[in-house]
């Protein structure tokens, strides 16, 4: 049998409840404890859910800390389906955000953090739906594959497997399939190849995290039957953090940044209520493990370690935890005789992170530089530090290839700094760095991972590690360091980031979508990167047939690394309607590059890259466009204001506070930013300056606000009410129900097929009752439901008209999707 692979990311957990995402561990001695307890603990648990912020931060933290079990969260897919209230990013780059927010809150509460290939594809209703864009069969291998590997006791679903249809479709599905993996994931003849590389494996329960919103109310939960619940008393004190278990939950969920998730700590008694769906029925309720030996005697030879860790946890010093240091050494050298491979790789890593947290041990490479390109010779700045008096040598320092980069022995005296500066050659294969995830095109419901190893992973893989081996009390010690990049900031201090492998040269076309209403040349700005110094290439842009540009190529040198050079082509599109994009393509010594590189950096996560084609949209349209004053209202955060632009508008984003009506006469069209009216406080008091502007004869465009509070009860000049009905099925039949309204009619003739290729959804939070002022314009539904009729519902208002419309467009403009930008042409000339 091949060795096994593992997936675990080990962490200090409660090390830094208030972790600061880039900077290394730096465990005190209660944490260092707290370690040595969870060392002497075997046995895991894992959670399953749907998206990231599913989980239930109180009961992951629970298990980690207070019965100090490996707990793992999976979570089927990255959240690239959600929205975004920190930034522009959307689809895949949401999900890096959310990727990277996840593995902060595992931090925090002490998880380990999983994904499936699945991808958010977006809202779906039931079940049927979300199988119909996943893929099944892998969905369900990532999850058996997943369980495999983690081995866990005990797994908990998030939600009711026998609920379809009342809660997001993706969270009933991860629940049946949990339901099946439990039965399948011991049979050999289930996805035997992975057998190639991991064990099959046999949970012991399943249970299912209940709650009394499952039940309508709190009344309805009190009364339910409760013979099958365990109840877990999750409000429990940790007197070594001085923090409850919902403080710390509070500080997981809060890493939630982008949906908003900020949550704030409760204390006292608490219960979570787990049913139980499958397995060995409990006598005691609330012991999960019952019957599982937990301790060091589940496995073989294991007893004389658990006596071992008993006497240093009796005897841990916390003035001085190196005391603690030959013991531990003697129970690693014990842990690497085992022959459970399981558990002796996961406790091996454990005990080099105490063993190193007990002595003090700092061992750090820094590069010169945050980016490098593959072949090329880095500068590292080393640094080790024993702050013990146990003795160390440090024997040496190579690559994780096994390429030595310093040799020569060096004594590690107790807070004796030693720097080393040495050369790292990168591999001239080495892959660029950016989700593994994300390097082949996927399909809308899957992420293509081909390589079984990798699937499970949650984040970017780094290879330019530099591998130090310690010699401590006669025993060799192997620490992997990542090498990182930092630097000190005036105001924030010290920043790390992560050090990245980067192409030679990355090109972006400035914007994503370019429509040419007329045979007008339009000029096309192109950003240009260097990755090292001294390139010189030649650049082109490739375009759709019977289109022209000029010039054909172009030259260009840029002397230093990270410089950027912007070039300008000039576009002319073809005489008939026509779409397609244009791609930036570079040559330099006949290797062609290709890729823009977008960096995400944002102060909860680790600064994160992604390559992509280096690509826009563009599209030849017989668009009308009548020229109107547009003043745009931020709400959540969108993109819109940039295509109105593209479309020749003019455009100004208003302040709310300024609202006036002074400041109102300069335009003709007021427009909302998607959510304005959940977020943006001041337009309660400046509503009537916005109807004022209506009835004087304008025209004013609500994009979709939710359900949640709304910041005034007047969002439109006569009532409506806004409700969770949506359209998800993008392409679901549009009925006009007014064929000849101007709004379908004018400039632009709105016909079916304006409706074809959009992306993700048609709208949502559509009202469900309006004022009979209103007239609604359209009606479509998702497979199985009644007509939704509010997709766009228009009134006249004293002399002038407004508009509310739960339609997409925040999505479909920025993916250039015609249709969209023709309905919006005739919303703003109304
Ligand atoms: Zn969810």
């Amino acid at each position: 049998m091949a060795s096994k692979i593992y997936l675990y990311i080990l962490f200090f957990g409660l090390a830094c409840p208030y972790v600061f995402s880039q900077k290394p561990e730096k465990p005190s001695s209660v944490a260092i404890y707290h370690q040595i307890e969870k060392l002497n603990f075997l046995g895991s648990v894992l959670y399953i859910a749907a998206h990231p912020d599913d989980e239930n931060t109180k009961l992951i933290s629970y298990f980690a800390n207070e019965k100090k079990a490996r707990t793992g969260y999976l979570s089927l897919t990255r959240g690239d389906g959600g929205q975004n209230l920190i930034g522009p990013e959307l689809r895949e780059l949401l999900g890096v955000i959310r990727t990277q927010e996840l593995i902060e809150a595992r931090k925090v509460d002490g998880g380990e953090q999983f994904f499936s290939r699945a991808n958010d594809f977006g809202f779906s209703k039931v079940p049927d739906e979300t199988l119909q864009i996943w893929d099944k069969e892998q969905v369900l291998s990532d999850m058996i594959w997943i369980i495999r590997n983690f081995q866990p006791d005990v797994i908990i679903n998030r939600f009711d497997h026998r609920t379809s249809g009342t809660t997001h479709g993706h969270h009933t599905t991860s629940a049946l399939l949990s339901f099946e993996a439990f039965d399948k994931v011991n049979d050999p003849n289930v996805f035997s190849s992975q057998l190639k590389f991991t064990n099959t494996w046999q949970p012991k329960r399943l249970f299912f995290n209940t709650s009394w919103w499952f039940f309508g109310s709190k009344e309805k939960f009190d009364a339910a039957d409760k013979s099958n619940f365990s109840e877990l008393k999750t409000g429990v004190y940790y007197e070594a953090f001085g923090k409850s278990n919902q403080e710390i939950a509070a500080l997981s969920r809060s890493c939630h940044q982008s949906q908003g998730f900020g949550n704030t700590g409760t204390r006292g008694d608490e219960s979570e209520y787990i049913e139980l769906l499958k397995g060995a029925p409990l006598k005691d309720k609330s012991d999960v493990f019952e019957g599982i030996d937990t301790s060091w005697n589940r496995i073989k030879n294991g007893k004389q370690i658990g006596m071992l860790i008993d006497q240093i946890l009796l005897h841990f010093d916390y003035q001085n935890p190196s005391q603690s240091l030959p013991e531990l050494i003697k129970v690693y050298n014990l842990v690497d005789k085992i022959q459970d491979e399981h558990w002796k790789n996961i406790k091996m890593e454990e005990l080099k992170k105490i063993i190193a947290a007990c002595s003090g041990l700092y061992l750090e490479a820094v590069s010169l530089n945050q980016e490098a390109t593959p072949g090329e010779k880095i500068s590292i700045k080393s640094e080790a530090i024993n702050r013990s008096n146990t003795k160390m040598i440090l024997k040496s320092i190579q690559t994780s290839n096994g390429v030595p980069l310093v040799s020569k022995p060096i004594a590690l005296n107790d807070n004796q700094l030693i720097t080393q500066t040495f050369d790292f050659q990168i591999d001239s294969n080495e892959k660029y760095t950016q989700p593994y995830y994300l390097e082949n095109q996927g399909s809308t419901g899957m992420y293509n991972v081909s390589n079984q190893q990798l699937i499970g992973i949650p984040d970017v893989i780094r290879n330019c590690k530099i591998q130090y081996t310690i010699e401590m009390e006669g025993t060799d010690f192997t620490f992997e360091k990542k090498i990182v990049y930092k630097y000190n900031d005036d105001v924030k201090g010290e920043v790390y980031q992560p050090f990245d492998v980067v192409p030679v040269v990355t090109s972006s076309i400035k914007e994503k979508v370019y429509l040419f209403t007329n045979n007008r040349e339009k000029q096309i700005a192109v950003k240009i990167k260097a990755g090292k110094n001294d390139i010189s290439g030649k650049i082109k842009l490739e375009i759709p047939e019977n289109w022209k540009v000029s010039p054909l190529e172009q030259t260009f040198t840029i002397l230093k690394k990270g410089d950027e050079l912007e070039l300008a082509f000039f576009v002319t599109p073809s005489n008939e309607d026509s779409e397609g994009s244009i791609k930036s393509r570079i040559e330099i010594e006949n290797q062609l590059f290709d890729k823009d590189k977008i960096e995400i950096n944002y102060p909860h996560i680790y600064k994160q890259m992604v390559l992509k084609s280096a690509e826009a949209k563009v599209f030849k349209s017989n668009l009308n466009i009548i020229p109107k004053r547009i003043a745009y209202i931020m709400g959540a955060g969108d993109e819109v204001p940039k295509s109105l632009l593209e479309m020749g508008y003019e455009v100004s984003l208003i302040k709310p506070e300024t609202i006036s009506r002074e400041l109102l006469l300069n335009f003709d069209v007021v427009m909302t930013g998607i959510r304005a009216y959940n977020v943006v406080k001041e337009l309660d008091a400046k509503q009537c300056f916005l109807l004022d502007f209506v009835a004087s004869g304008k025209t004013m465009i609500v994009q979709y606000n939710t359900t949640d509070e709304l910041v005034t009860s007047q969002v439109a000049p006569f009532p409506i009410k806004l409700s969770r009905d949506r359209v998800t099925e993008e392409n679901a039949v549009v009925t006009f129900l007014e064929p000849n309204h101007p709004l379908v009619s004018y400039p632009n003739k709105i016909t079916s097929k304006d409706f074809e290729g959009w992306k993700q959804e048609q709208g949502l939070y559509y009202p469900n009752q309006w004022d009979s002022h209103f007239t609604a314009l359209f009606a479509s539904n998702d497979k199985n439901e009644s007509p939704k009729k509010g997709a766009l519902l228009t009134c006249n208002f004293g002399k002038g008209k407004y508009i509310y419309t739960g339609f997409s467009f925040f999505r479909e403009l920025p993916e250039g999707v015609i249709g969209a930008y023709r309905l919006m042409a005739n919303l703003i000339s109304y």
